[in-house]
């Protein structure tokens, strides 16, 4: 099964861009390899695309925006919910290319990518049926109406999902999409872009551009006739992005990094939060926006969370993603090894104490890009590893005396993305959550909810995808006087 699963697939060696409805080669004609990031082999090939596609792809989209915004909601959503059937007839090899361009292992894949990418766009689908598409003011009639061509720049770590978390409310406004994935992880953006084709979405009104951000990216940013562009990155690549935007006056909207926390409060049981926590910490080998990277314990628990997030991690499996059982695959790539382990070994030589895991390789695991489970302490509120954003399986885990100081170390970082609070009842966590300037926390382990608004404080960004939320930030508005 592993062998088959790591194989390489027709459907991954590509070079095409899609633009107005048919593929075509790019400009350049180049391609680039994309590596699996558990073998270190190349498993496939992407289109190298530069400006010049990037231009032909919004002039597609300009030109396909008129009538696609003007059909009715309901006959855009009868296209979206092909679009849907067409990737739920691909789920088994979506999953398996997010194993092999991710590194994502099987069960993470499956649920956290693949599935949640469709139950988002499903939570679209709802939300544009049920959407205030023209009301009454006094004697204003207000309307509201697609934004115009959308640049689509997404990350690597969820390649599908945050895909599906833009141009599903892109689409569902009825703008016109340009997509620009990551080159690391360009494969599953070209098995969305065949479903999209097989749903007959009408020529131009999505486009798929493959290229460097530098390149693609800013161009798509810089471009005249994009009005909107919704980025998913890193803080440092957002600012670029909405400096290059801002001379357009487009509309810019930034999903960025994290360093989210984890809050026991006194009396939380423990037995469920701290294992709970360091999976949310270690999901996608800890390469997820809303990991929750730190754990804030009262001090009289230290010793006891320590115990238990040390057992949890130590147990968790680290190996091939493609193979069932698998808990961690590898990180993406080369590089990102390198900055993960590079946290480690600052955070050891700064004083702080490993419990579990480290910056050496795992045993047995001499190819990939694997990095051990790792849990930090003894580490000041002002650190590099609690201030950073890591994106690497590393959790720290802080004491903290009283409530107050709590809350003043949850929010003591530039980042507002994401967040736990654990209490011995709803009512004091709620109460503790309200006080955190960040943009979505789980309560007692409450579950991520595909129809609520997803988006940052602070250095994580602005705007909010998913649900109504993600729709309107795609909408233009109008008021008539009657
Ligand atoms: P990144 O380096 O910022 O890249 C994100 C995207 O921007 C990629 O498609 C990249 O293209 C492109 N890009 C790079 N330089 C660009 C430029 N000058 N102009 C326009 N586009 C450019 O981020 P990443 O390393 O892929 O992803 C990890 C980061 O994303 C983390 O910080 C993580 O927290 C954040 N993230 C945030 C969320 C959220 O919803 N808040 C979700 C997931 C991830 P190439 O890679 O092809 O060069």
């Amino acid at each position: 099964m592993s062998a088959r699963r790591t194989a390489r697939r027709p459907e991954w060696d590509r070079s095409a861009v899609y633009i107005g409805g048919r593929w075509r080669e790019t400009a350049s004609g180049r391609t680039v390899e994309v590596e699996n990031p558990a073998t270190e082999a190349a498993t496939g090939t992407a289109a190298d695309a530069g400006a010049a596609d990037a231009e032909a792809a919004v002039s597609a989209a300009a030109a396909a925006f008129p009538s696609w915004s003007a059909l009715p909601p309901r006959e855009r959503l009868a296209v979206l919910e092909r679009v849907r059937g067409a990737l739920e007839r691909r789920r088994d090899l979506l999953v398996e290319t997010t194993v092999a361009e991710v590194g994502a292992p099987l069960r993470v894949a499956r649920e956290a990518h693949v599935d949640t990418g469709l139950d988002v766009l499903r939570a679209y689908l709802d939300a544009a049926g049920d959407l205030a598409w023209e009301e009454r003011v006094g004697n204003s009639l207000v309307l509201r109406e697609g934004i115009g061509v959308a640049a689509c720049i997404t990350p690597w770590n969820y390649p599908l999902y945050q895909v599906l978390a833009k141009i599903g409310g892109a689409l569902a406004a009825g703008a016109a999409v340009v997509l620009k994935p990551a080159e690391l992880t360009p494969l599953s953006a070209y098995l969305l872009t065949d479903a999209i084709d097989e749903a007959d979405v009408p020529p131009g009104v999505f486009n798929l551009v493959p290229g460097p951000g530098r390149v693609v990216g800013e161009a798509l940013a810089a471009h005249p006739g994009v009005d909107a562009v919704s980025f998913t990155g890193s803080t440092r690549v957002g600012a670029r992005v909405a400096a290059v935007a801002a001379a357009g006056i487009k509309r810019v909207s930034l999903e960025l990094g994290g360093k989210s926390a984890s809050v026991l409060l006194p009396g939380a049981d423990l037995e469920a939060a701290v294992p709970a926590s360091v999976d949310a910490a270690m999901l996608n080998s800890g390469q997820t926006c809303t990991a929750w990277t730190r754990l804030l314990v009262p001090r009289a628990d230290l010793d006891a969370a320590l115990h238990l997030a040390a057992a949890h991690a130590g147990a968790l499996v680290v190996g091939d993603p493609a193979r069932p059982g698998t808990d961690l695959g590898p990180v993406v790539s080369a590089a990102q090894r390198r900055t993960v382990t590079g946290f480690i070994e600052r955070a050891e030589a700064a004083g702080a104490r490993i419990v579990a895991g480290g910056a050496e390789r795992p045993a047995g695991l001499p190819r990939g890009h694997y990095v051990r489970p790792t849990i930090v302490t003894g580490v000041a509120p002002g650190a590099e590893i609690v201030q950073e954003e890591v994106f690497g399986p590393v959790l720290a885990v802080q004491p903290y005396d009283g409530v107050e100081e709590a809350i003043a170390l949850a929010n003591g970082t530039p980042y507002g993305l994401a967040g736990a609070v654990w209490g011995p009842d709803r009512d004091s966590a709620v109460a503790v959550a309200r006080r955190l300037r960040t943009g979505q926390v789980d309560i007692n382990g409450g579950a991520f909810n595909p129809a609520a608004p997803f988006g940052g404080y602070g250095r994580s960004g602005n705007g909010r995808e998913l649900g109504r939320w993600g729709i309107e930030e795609f909408l233009e508005t109008k008021a008539l006087q009657l």
